[in-house]
């Protein structure tokens, strides 16, 4: 692709992008594709002759668009909604240009420091102390992972060197809620201490872990010969958006002397308001944070940022530097390779810093609370019906509800499920649904940049038209 013919398929992107982002709703929220149909329609052989941008485009808007579930419709309101904004994605395009690779301070030192400026503005954002350093990866769950590798490391200094086999060591444990994150599961399948390593502790009414619950569960580990490594709280579960007593816990991992991570994905960006100021309460004794401004941080895919206490000991865990990439910058030059799994590394931070300067810390502030009320607003109308249940309190942006109109119980998992296939197959929101307390809840999550009260309304407008619809019909 010469200069010229990049310079007006650039153009014409850019143009496409522009109309997408501006009306992304002329398409539905949710893919209407059947599985296969995608693959179905593509060449099954690869091209053995170049072809023209104009043709892969043209193939791109007929094939692939309509198997696109569109994150950036302001209807998604499904799982966490994540909104791919214009300084975020123009960073990301960048990126991509510049190709940098920041494995070595030395093959990006721009991309090395603006990483570590990009994650000290969203330390203060947030409120975390300055003791507190970080790193950027793909996702919490890499995050998480590294975090209970730094543990491990910690509590069985020389893991790196021996492995969990080759010594005789106790059983390794780690403790979260019941209603923590899957991505807590895989760390501990990954980390070679097996998910019976995992002890789930019993939360209460809100769904919030119970410290006594955690301080009996590691009492009775001990006793057991086991060795306690981690606990895993989360601020803003993945379900209702609970959050765990964190001050309780890190006395009782102070007292323990186990390491406490906390799990803020989605709602450690709430502490930047000052009406939520206390959800990262007790977070500034955790040896380690993970937040995504990939979620509720108007960050396109993907971005994590890991915060530490003690970047030494993640080092330990895994720094060691072949012959081939020995360097002589000196130990101001940060080396990103040193903190984790990964050697090649993206040019992340470009588009997180275009986004804070975009937006500003006010700009940010005025779309989470805007998103906070709505939430409210929507749950105040569930609250007001007769056949609609709240099943969750609306810290954040996220309500938790269930229809229950009056037929037999049982009936009520499969009324729901079928409620939300309704609505879904609209094309004009999309939710999601969990399980509590074996019961299939709704899930209505606001955060996307673009949501606006007519968004909530129409989700309630059709979740109450569709209701009677399957009422009569089973009536
Ligand atoms: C979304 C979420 C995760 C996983 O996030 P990824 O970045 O997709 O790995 C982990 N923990 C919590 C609490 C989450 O909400």
């Amino acid at each position: 692709m010469d200069a010229a013919s990049f310079r007006r398929s650039g153009h014409d992107l850019v143009d496409w992008i522009a109309d997408y982002l501006e009306s992304p709703e002329r398409y539905p929220v949710l893919s209407q594709v059947a599985p296969h149909a995608i693959r179905s329609a593509l060449g099954a052989a690869p091209p053995d002759e170049g072809e023209p941008f104009e043709r892969i485009f043209a193939d791109f808007e007929r094939i692939l668009v309509p198997g696109l579930t569109h994150w950036n419709h302001p209807g998604f309101l499904a799982y966490f909604p994540s909104t791919g904004s214009g300084p975020g994605i123009l960073g990301e395009c960048l990126a991509a240009a510049l190709n940098q690779q920041a494995m070595l301070w030395r093959t990006s030192p721009a991309a090395t420091e603006l990483e570590q400026v990009v994650l000290d503005w969203l330390r203060q954002l947030i409120d975390l102390p300055p003791g507190f350093d970080g790193v950027i990866y793909d996702t919490a769950s890499i995050s998480t992972f590294h975090a209970l590798a730094a543990a491990r490391e910690h509590a069985v200094p020389g893991v790196m060197l021996h492995g969990l086999a080759a010594r005789s060591l106790p059983p390794l444990r780690v403790y979260c809620s019941e209603q923590a994150h899957s991505s807590v599961d895989k760390a501990v399948i990954a980390l070679g201490l097996g998910k019976s390593g995992l002890r789930k502790i019993a939360v209460d009414e809100l769904f919030q872990m119970r410290p006594e619950a955690l301080a009996d569960a590691i009492t009775r580990d001990r006793a057991d010969g086991c060795l306690p490594v981690a606990v895993v709280a989360t601020v803003g579960t993945t379900s209702t958006t609970s959050v765990d007593p964190v001050p309780a816990l890190a006395d009782i991992c102070a007292r323990e002397r186990v390491w406490l991570h906390v799990d803020a994905a989605y709602a450690g960006v709430a502490a930047m308001l000052a009406s939520h100021k206390d959800v990262l309460h007790g977070a500034e004794r955790a040896e380690s944070v993970v937040v995504n401004p990939h979620k509720w941080l108007f960050t396109p895919m993907d971005l994590s940022a890991l915060y530490a206490r003690r970047m030494d000991v993640l080092r330990a865990a895994f720094a060691l530097t072949p012959e081939y990439l020995q360097t002589s910058d000196g130990p101001d030059a940060r080396n990103l390779m040193d903190y984790g799994i990964p050697l090649g590394r993206r040019f992340r931070a470009l588009k997180l810093w275009m986004v804070l300067r975009s937006f500003g810390r006010r700009g940010i502030e005025a779309h989470l609370l805007r998103h906070i009320e709505l939430a409210r607003r929507f749950a105040e109308w569930v609250d007001a019906h007769p056949h609609f249940t709240r099943v969750a309190p609306v810290r954040f942006s996220v309500v938790c509800f269930r229809w229950t109109p009056a037929v037999e119980p049982a009936a009520l998992n499969r009324l729901n499920a079928a409620l939300l296939d309704a609505v879904n197959r609209t094309g004009d929101v999309f939710l999601s649904q969990t399980i509590l307390d074996g019961h299939v809840t709704l899930r209505l999550a606001i955060g996307h940049e673009r949501t606006m009260i007519e968004h909530v309304e129409r989700a309630w407008t059709l979740l109450q038209e569709h209701a009677s619809r399957l009422h009569a019909g089973a009536g």
